[in-house]
């Protein structure tokens, strides 16, 4: 039966395919592709398991304390039952065939699809049996994690669209971790549902970046939908159907051929210089996550990176960082892949909704600090690490050796830090001197998204070659919404006149001082802040690849001089949405 559910739209477009339910686990569950030619060895990973975890019951059993009392006897039985029946083992086994799943995604796929059937059960006896199901999977993900592993990421050169089957395949999922969200990067799913989650959360920004539709923060979705149910994403208005008709289906199909019609009319401008009506240049930059996001970038006319978020490399490791060497290579390739174009690395943003290993935000806010997103993060968390910071300096200023590269350190809010990061600097410098490395000219900028550094510019460009407004942050920070927190994400908004001001000061404050101010927050790629972005004096905005045409468009049609005048009234206005959108002549479009 058809139905449909709501959430937030956070990356436009429709995808239409068949659900891949994503569990989230009570233990770490890594999801990959495997290769066809692993898929025996995948298999032989879970018969390992459920004969250690047999083994383990087992004596458990045999060594039960004479006094023991008999249920716990009875519970093992029950276990042991569990471990054998072949609907667990046989199916996850076919997971592991049909889908090329890893072991553990295929057996938190299955355990997914055998919950709802006890959650159905009207036998009360039987339904509870669900915890003793949910135990046994917990046991032999944990038997799995012990024995041998499988490499974390498909093989070089396979495409798990080769092999995934024939029919589309969406993700619906209570969370995806950040570092999950990298794995699936490079996979086959043509889009995302999530139950939690806000416009800016880092699944979001990576569902955009990978420029597939999605919905978060759809609440109830992942306990609605069914594995293989078909479902379509509507990621321009946040609905997703579930089971739709087939004159919905065709109505989506449509607007999926518009939209690869209107994508392709885009990117002829591809090569078309970012230049307003009045003459002003305007240079469009890239957000990336991984060095092999680099050719998208110049594919997609970006004058340089504007952003490369380093904290991508340093997840999916099982808690081991990259060491100095394997980072230079990454920035390394991130340079040359650039051509000469200036990449601008930021120092790893880790902690907040970006954890090391692959715990989801959620669990995070959960199980760790309180306030995760005003706790140890970005630079404060480098500060604290103060061997791993000088590492990844002494990387970053390496690989500028090898072509313009720019350094960024996000989350500033006091001199205090600023002082001590700058000291990292040039300690690292010292030490690369000391040791015959190069290092080439770089240039320092610091990242303005906590309202602290906004209201304190000036004392901070004096010591900044640039600065970059992470408006994600700087909107979180203003308005103190967890900008993860899908309970609040109605509270998120850009247009606050409040997040207008600090955006407006901090533009003028640079511009002033002579110093080079871009943004590099979600409001760059998003065509209804263009024009008064524009007005406020920015002329250089980061974005993620898929961004660039759109906005271009925007620019190649705006006239500075007629926008410019406007911007004092937008941030006088009660309503400054509807004042830009009165004043600038233009439909604000959200999202495009
Ligand atoms: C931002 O906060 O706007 C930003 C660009 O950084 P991130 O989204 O990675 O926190
Ligand atoms: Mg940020």
């Amino acid at each position: 039966m058809s139905f449909q559910v709501f959430g937030l739209p956070v990356s436009r477009g429709v995808a239409i395919g068949r659900a891949v339910l994503v569990a989230s686990s009570r233990i770490d569950v890594a999801h990959y592709f495997i290769d066809e030619a692993d898929v025996d060895q995948e298999a032989e990973r879970l018969r390992l398991a459920r004969d250690a975890v047999a083994n383990e019951l087992s004596t458990l059993q045999r060594d039960l304390p004479a006094d023991a009392p008999p249920e716990l006897s009875a519970l093992l039985d029950v276990h042991l039952m569990l471990l054998r029946d072949e609907t667990l083992v046989l199916a996850t086994r076919q997971w592991i065939q049909d889908r090329h799943y890893n072991a553990e995604w295929a057996l938190s796929a299955q355990l997914e699809v055998l919950a709802r059937q006890f959650d159905e059960m009207e036998d009360d006896y039987l339904r509870e049996r669900k915890a003793d199901l949910e135990q046994v999977v917990e046991r032999l993900l944990r038997a799995m994690a012990r024995g041998p592993s499988t490499s974390y990421a498909p093989a070089p050169g396979v495409r798990p669209r080769d092999f995934a089957g024939e029919d589309p395949l969406v993700i619906v999922a209570n969370d995806i971790a950040p570092a999950d969200m990298l794995q699936f990067k490079r996979s086959v799913f043509t889009g995302f549902v999530t139950d939690v989650g806000g416009k800016t959360s880092h699944t979001a920004i990576v569902a955009r970046s990978m420029d597939i539709p999605a919905v978060v923060g759809a609440r109830e979705a992942s306990h609605l939908i069914r594995q293989d149910d078909w479902v379509v994403i509507d990621g321009d208005t946040g609905v997703v159907i579930v089971d739709p008709s087939p004159i919905v289906l065709e109505e989506y199909r449509f607007r999926q051929r518009q939209s690869g019609l209107e994508r392709d009319r885009l990117s002829r401008l591809r090569h078309t210089p970012a230049v307003t009506l009045d003459g002003e240049r305007v240079e469009l930059l890239a957000n990336i996550e991984l060095p092999g996001d680099a050719p998208a970038a110049l594919e997609a006319g970006a004058v340089g990176v504007g952003l490369f978020r380093s904290e991508f490399l340093f997840m999916n490791r099982g808690g081991e960082l990259p060491g100095e060497d394997e980072q230079f290579e990454a920035y390394r390739a991130a340079v040359e892949a650039m051509k000469g174009l200036p990449v601008t690395i930021r120092t790893v943003d880790i902690g907040a909704d970006k954890p090391l290993d692959r715990m989801s935000a959620n669990e995070l806010r959960h199980e760790h600090a309180l306030n995760p997103a005003l706790g140890l993060r970005a630079i404060r968390w480098s500060l604290s690490e103060p061997g791993m910071f000088r590492q990844q300096l002494r990387a970053i200023l390496r690989a500028s050796a090898m072509g313009k590269v720019r350094l960024l350190i996000p989350m500033v809010a006091h001199l205090s830090e600023v002082r001590q990061a700058l000291e990292a600097v040039a300690r690292a410098k010292q030490q690369l001197l000391e040791a015959g490395k190069l290092c080439g000219d770089i240039e320092i900028g610091a990242m303005i998204e906590v309202p602290a550094a906004a209201l304190m510019l000036p004392s901070l460009l004096k010591h900044f070659d640039f600065v970059s407004v992470g408006t994600n942050d700087l909107i979180q920070y203003t308005l103190a919404i967890d900008r993860a927190d899908e309970a609040v994400a109605h509270l998120y908004d850009p247009w606050h006149p409040a997040v207008l001001k600090l955006l407006a000061q901090t533009i003028a404050d640079a511009r002033a001082a002579g110093k080079s101010v871009g943004v590099c927050g979600e409001m760059a790629g998003d065509p209804a802040f263009t024009d008064l972005l524009l007005a406020m004096g920015l002329r250089n905005f980061s974005m993620h690849p898929s961004r660039i045409a759109a906005i271009k468009q925007r620019i190649l049609r705006a006239d500075t001089r007629q926008l410019s005048p406007h911007v004092a009234d937008v941030l006088r206005s009660d309503d400054p949405e509807a004042t830009a959108e009165r004043l600038f002549n233009r439909r604000a479009v959200a999202a495009e």
